[in-house]
């Protein structure tokens, strides 16, 4: 089963916590063991797992600045000024693939799926698939 999250950015970069709907499309799987797949369709985006609290959340901002800043000499700035975003997207991956037991994603305490854009705002897209094993 695939399911296609449409996210509506509203800042150049942000964290978007996306758990609750990828778990909503679990249920709607009818999916009781089995993975999820949780993918981004775009090449400035990520999905990470990890907690969500907001000064962490700054910290990451600010460290994936620092690491790919922008404006830093990029030829790719030569198409669309946006080098920054792609190599920061590629620092954080595409996708995450999450246990699914009792119908339900098999995460910690503290750990939460969350889609991150780099440059925003922009309508975006994240496919889940549901896959039963
Ligand atoms: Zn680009």
């Amino acid at each position: 089963m695939i399911h296609l999250l449409e996210i509506k950015t509203e800042k150049p970069v942000q964290v978007v916590d996306i758990t609750d709907q990828v778990n909503g499309a679990v249920a709607d799987s009818g999916v009781v063991e089995g993975i999820c797949l949780v993918y981004t369709l775009h090449t400035t985006t990520g999905i990470v797992i990890n907690e969500s609290e907001s000064g962490l959340v700054q910290d990451l901002v600010r460290r994936l600045s620092s690491l790919a800043p922008p404006g830093d000499g990029y030829l790719h700035d030569r198409i669309d000024d946006n080098a920054h975003a792609h190599l920061q997207a590629v620092l954080l991956g595409s996708c995450q693939t999450i246990p699914i037991e009792e119908g339900c994603l098999v995460m910690g305490t503290w750990q939460r799926v969350l889609f991150v854009e780099l440059d925003g705002p922009r309508r975006r897209n994240v496919l889940i698939k549901v896959v039963p094993s």
